[in-house]
């Protein structure tokens, strides 16, 4: 792994890395600061160091040595990632039960291509839609993008699970909670992934929601990234679209085209996907 190792040279903890990821304690992936950074020389652990400038005003920084390391798991840590995911850590890390054996397919191959350099290029290249059967993968996929982005570049990233986020709508709602409690850190996030997009069938007012989180992200050039079980029309073979419930149907036209305007569709297939059609 491609990590800075200013820090770590030699500690075998964590192999240079400066921390350690774990899924234990919880909901979500954590990454812990290894003793090697905790016990840095240069800011004894503080994170920051007092410079003083030319007039002889002392201010505080960011430690040299071991503040990027700490920005980086605390980057990873606010990501929220589910803990079932702590072992992903690069989007090319597939789990080969994910992958169709037969074909090796290719649009799986295309998806992986795209995703990559998403993640190397960023923030150069569009978010992506990625479409497709269950047990393919996507999920790993884009949480495979975010880890490395969070812990290689401190790229600020939030992963949200669409069906959870309707819950949390409406139970903020029954509340009486303002939903911007709710959307407001997905608006701001400088990358947003939103999981399984159509799980749970949105009603309009949740809908009107979801537009606005959608336009917001999309006015300020923010990059979203979402999977989805479903297919939306544009990337639906001509001979199955009047047979099968599309993304449209489940989350909207406007929110659809505005993604299309925001990411690069991607379509995975596969055998899962074949046996079951599209379906959740
Ligand atoms: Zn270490
Ligand atoms: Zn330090």
């Amino acid at each position: 792994m491609a990590t800075r190792k200013q820090i770590a040279i030699g500690c075998r903890e964590c192999s240079g890395r400066g921390y350690m990821i774990s899924s234990e304690n919880g909901q979500y992936a954590r990454a812990e600061i290894c003793g090697c950074v905790s016990e840095c020389s240069s800011c004894r652990g503080s994170g920051a160091v007092f410079l003083e400038n030319e007039r002889g005003y002392r201010y505080l920084e960011r430690c040299g040595l071991c503040g990027i390391t700490r920005l980086k798991v605390r980057r990873y840590n606010n990501a929220k990632i589910p803990s079932k995911y702590a072992g992903v850590l690069r989007s090319d890390d597939m789990d080969p039960c994910d992958s169709d054996p037969r074909s090796q397919q290719k649009s799986q191959y295309v998806a992986m291509d795209y995703v990559k350099s998403f993640v190397d290029k960023y923030p150069e290249k569009k978010g992506f839609l990625l479409m497709g059967g269950p047990g393919l993968g996507k999920t790993r996929l884009a949480i495979g993008a975010i880890a490395q982005l969070t812990l290689q570049k401190a790229v600020e990233c939030v992963f949200t699970d669409f069906f959870f986020l309707l819950a949390d709508l409406r139970k903020a709602y029954s509340e009486g909670i303002p939903e911007n409690e709710i959307i407001g850190p997905l608006i701001n996030a400088e990358i947003l992934v939103i999981d399984e997009m159509g799980k749970g069938k949105s009603s309009e007012w949740e809908q009107n929601i979801l537009d606005q989180l959608i336009s917001k992200r999309y006015n300020s050039s923010k990059k979203t990234l979402v999977t989805t079980n479903y297919v939306a029309r544009e990337s639906l073979p001509k001979k199955s679209r009047n047979k099968t419930e599309i993304l449209e149907d489940r989350v909207g036209e406007r929110i659809i085209s505005r993604l299309y305007e925001m990411c690069t569709p991607l379509f995975i297939e596969g055998s899962d996907y074949r046996k079951s059609e599209i379906s959740s």
